[in-house]
This record gives structure tokens, sequence and C-alpha cells, in this order.
């Protein structure tokens, strides 16, 4: 059994909704077929629910009967008979009556999540319309039935391997299981989200708990590229990641995968492959617990970062001062992405800066605090394991006419992430191309 997840943008219109159902139909072999939003469907979500927090009905009105027509539009042209059409259409009209029946009562929490629901729960619906006009026995599995979040936030992993596999089995003669991305219930039973762009971590979780032969992540690029492409012309896609290798890149800004799929990936050793439905083909990206040594693989950025620095004289030879320092952040429940540390100093780097008004002033009780605002995390990842000589100089001398503000190697095998102003991100991008991939 495989795991295929469809992203927003390739159940993003009739005609690709048909074409991930072409592809679906080629193996009919009990697959557990993920699906997004149609891609804009959370956003307009999202916009609505914040029409509704700030009172704003006409507007939330609008929003939802534009989003309204567009599925009608997508209706009409994916079901020209009209019996499977009135079926689809009134599975879509309940998530239209439930968004409509928020616009009368201030919007609670509960009520937001709700609303954000509704976009995976209309492609579900959409596809075994579809499936079954095609007479494919598709099976529904309820991702509300069985997906469930702790209270800390993480998957309820026996929970949702119970009542998955339950729902598996109640039906032997299904060809093909239909589940919502990113939705879930909360430990109080509410429904929630595995917040944005947490299909993939759906689909790694199902992957997981079902002991799958594979994770397919379909989207519309050929795998996960060695540089991000927006920027740097050239690029290539990577052919095999180690799970590791992966995780840095999702996290530090690879688009193409959200960052906590891996983990459950990785802890069941189930294999993900990044696969490209325009392209379907193509080798795209697989990622396991093994790739090529002695290598560097890709280059990735995070932007909207800050660094901050602490600097005391109390700090040398003392012990304790970067406990102190870290626990201001634990206090502040910011996480910290990067560090670097000097006898007299530490400068950590840090992507939410919320809270950051109140951390600089905490911090200021140990030393002198400096903060370095709009800066981004460029992080080159391969087999950098400290043995293997030269890659670090080549990333820095890569990197010789561009300010450096901050540096980071050896915290694992796998990567070295240096710090740079917005400005000098692209310049940054396009000079490690050249140097570590293209020979210049
Ligand atoms: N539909 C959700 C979002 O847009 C989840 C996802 O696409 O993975 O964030
Ligand atoms: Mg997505």
């Amino acid at each position: 059994m495989k795991v295929l997840k469809f992203g927003g943008t390739s159940v993003g219109s009739a005609r690709r909704i048909e074409h991930v159902a072409d592809l679906v139909c080629k193996s009919l072999e009990r697959n557990i077929v993920v699906l997004s939003a149609m891609s804009g469907t959370t956003n307009s979500l999202v916009e609505i629910s914040e029409y509704l927090y700030k009172g704003n009905v006409p507007g939330a009105q609008e929003t939802i009967n534009a989003l309204e027509g567009k599925y009608i539009a997508t209706l009409s042209e994916l079901f020209p008979d009209e019996k499977t059409r009135n079926q689809a259409a009134s599975a879509i009209g309940r998530s239209f009556a439930l968004l409509r029946s928020y616009c009368g009562a201030p919007l609670t929490a509960a009520g937001e999540k709700e609303i954000l629901a509704q976009g995976e729960l209309m492609s579900t619906a959409m596809m075994q319309c579809l499936l079954t006009s095609r007479k494919i026995k598709s099976v529904l599995l309820p991702a509300l039935d069985y997906m469930r979040t702790l209270d800390n936030g993480e998957p309820d992993m026996p929970h949702i391997t119970s009542h998955l596999r339950r729902l598996i089995d109640l039906d032997p003669e299904a060809q093909v299981f239909l589940t919502q991305g990113y939705i879930c219930r909360n430990d109080h039973g509410g429904v929630d989200n595995l917040k944005r762009g947490g299909s993939d971590y759906t689909a790694s979780i199902i992957g997981a708990v079902l002991d799958a032969e594979e994770i397919q992540i379909w989207t519309d690029i050929d795998g996960m590229h060695n540089n991000d492409p927006r920027y740097v012309d050239g690029t290539s896609p990577v052919r095999q990641l180690h799970f590791e290798e992966a995780a840095e890149l999702a996290y530090f800004g690879a688009k193409i995968l959200h960052p906590s799929c891996v983990l459950p990936a990785k802890l069941h050793n189930i294999p993900v492959r990044l696969l490209n439905t325009m392209d379907p083909h193509a080798p795209g990206t697989l990622i396991c617990n093994a790739s090529p040594d002695g290598t560097i693989k890709a280059i990735a950025a995070k932007d909207g970062i800050t660094a901050i620095k602490i600097k005391s004289g109390r700090m040398l030879l003392a012990y304790g001062f970067l406990h102190k320092v870290f626990e201001t952040f634990e206090n502040h429940r910011t996480s910290i992405d990067m560090i670097a540390t000097s006898e007299v100093g530490v400068t950590v780097t840090i992507d939410d800066d919320s809270r950051l008004a109140a951390i600089v002033d905490d911090l200021k009780h140990f030393g002198t605090v400096t903060v370095d605002t709009d800066m981004v995390i460029i992080c080159v990842v391969g087999d950098l394991e400290w043995h293997n000589c030269g890659f670090e100089a080549r990333v820095l001398e890569a990197l010789a006419g561009i300010p450096v503000r901050m540096i980071s190697y050896g915290g694992s095998n796998y990567n070295i992430s240096v710090v740079v102003q917005a400005g000098d991100k692209v310049a940054a991008l396009r000079a490690l191309s050249d140097r570590l991939f293209n020979g210049k």
C-alpha cells in the first residue's frame, strides 16, 4: 500500500483534478490518496474568517460567493452528467451552507477551525464523485474520524493507527481510499488542523502508522531542486536525499515539502518520493535513509530571520550563561534556529519575532544585546561529515564577496548554514550554485 498526496495546485482546476484521477486509476491497489484543498481555497477561507472576526459580514459573504462561484464552475466542467454533478453539488453545498451559518454571530476559534476545514472536505467529495463516475470503488476515510492531535499538538499515533486501520478493514472491496490532508481533531475532539501546508504531514503520518511501502508527494515540479529555481538559473532536481538532508532543506526554506513531514516517515523508515503530476514518469526525488556520500546536494534559503547577539564579560569562564539565554527564549516560546558562540558572546537567530521586544528586554539582564533584522539563513546541505575535507572551504570561498553575519557548521553531519542580509540572498544563492555545482 502506498500513500499518494496531491497538493493544492495539483487539484487546482477541473482539468487538474481529472489528471489526478487518471494517475490514481493507474494502480488500484488500495492506495491511500490524500488531497489538499484546491489552490487558493484555504487562503479564501482564512480571509472569510478574518472578515468574520472583524464583524465584516458583507466582506465574508462576498468572499464566500466568489469561492462558491469557482466551485460551481469547476463542477460543471468536471461533471457533464447531471446526476453526478448534482451529487457533487450537494456535498459542496453543505460546505457553503456551513460557511454561511457562521455569518450570523461573532466568530470563535473553534468556528474558524471548522471554516478552514471545508477546502479539503470539498476536494475529497469532488474526487469521490469523479472516481465513482469512472466506476472505481473509492472509499472515503474521513480524516476527522481518525486523525487526532494531543494537547501538545503532536499526532496521537496510537489513536490514529487503531482508528485508521479499523476504517480500512471495514471495506475489503475498496480499490482506492481517499482522505483529507491537513484537517484533524484536537485533544478536546474539536475540528482542528495541522497548520498551513499540513497535508504533507498528514501523508507522512498515514504512511508511518500503516507502514506503507512508500509516501508519494505529488506537486508540479520535478522533485526537490538543488537551489531555488525562482532565483537561480539552471537548477536541477536532486535524485536522492537522506531524511536528515531533506529535513534541513524543508526547514530551511525548500518550499516543496512541509518540514514536519519528514519526521514520521524517517522514524518508521518509509521512503518519501517527490513526484511531478506534469511529468509522472520523471524519477523525482527519493528521500530515504541513504544517500550518495561525499557530495553537496542542495542549497536553500529561509527569509525573515532576526539575529540577536548577547555579549557579556560574564560569559568568560562562567557556566550557566548559555542556559540563561536559552531559558529566556523558552519562556517566550520562541524557538532558536541557529547559534554561533565565542568566549564573550553568543548570537542566535529566530524566525518568529512576535516576542522580540520582550525577549530583548529580558536578555539585557545578561549583557549587551544587538539585533539585526531582515536577515536570511542560507543552508547548504549534503554529506558534510567533518572528515570530508574542503566542503566548508568551498562554501566560504563562494561567499568571498558577500558580508556574512554568522556561520554554523558541525551541528549535524549534513549542513553548513550562514546568515546574510536579505539584500544579498540572491547573490549568495547564485555564487554558491556556481561554485558548488557549476564548477565555476
Ligand atoms: N490546504 C492547506 C493549506 O493551504 C493544507 C495544504 O495545502 O497542505 O495550507
Ligand atoms: Mg500545500
